[in-house]
């Protein structure tokens, strides 16, 4: 189940991606059918992209990294590769009980990238690495 879902998943972030080339932002019939799958976390999760708390960090080797900046200012790190987040939600909800298919900052980074609407920025390797494994030192990011 997990797999179809996540292929409806992708298939409404390609559809997204068009309505934006087309009409310029998201029409009705999307924003059910992203409703209909993800629930509650998408409206926080255009929250996010709306405030541009997505930041595409990217290093000179193409190594890609995301952060976004949660509701109550904590940063947390996502990989859209290996969907991916650091956040507590995720952990509980997709990894341990298996019953979402992404957490709403995951959510976030795939609209953002679909829409266009990520802030992006030049890291070093050294970076990305740090980002990845000591991520409570990363708050340096807030504009
Ligand atoms: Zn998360």
């Amino acid at each position: 189940m997990a797999l179809s879902l996540r292929h409806v998943a992708d298939q409404l972030f390609s559809e997204v991606r068009l309505a934006k080339e087309k009409h310029g932002h998201l029409t009705d019939e999307i924003l059910s059918a992203l409703h209909f799958v993800f629930h509650q976390p998408l409206v926080h999760a255009l929250d996010l992209v709306d405030q541009k708390n997505v930041t595409k960090l990217t290093t000179p080797g193409g190594r890609v990294l995301y952060q976004v900046v949660g509701s109550s200012n904590q940063l947390y790190n996502c990989l859209i590769t290996g969907n991916f987040c650091t956040c507590p939600s995720y952990t509980f909800t997709v990894l341990v009980k298996m019953d979402s298919l992404m957490c709403k900052h995951l959510l976030a980074v795939h609209l953002a990238e679909a829409l266009g609407e990520c802030r992006t920025r030049d890291i070093t390797d050294e970076d990305f690495v740090a980002y990845m494994c000591y991520d409570s030192v990363t708050d340096n990011t807030k504009n």
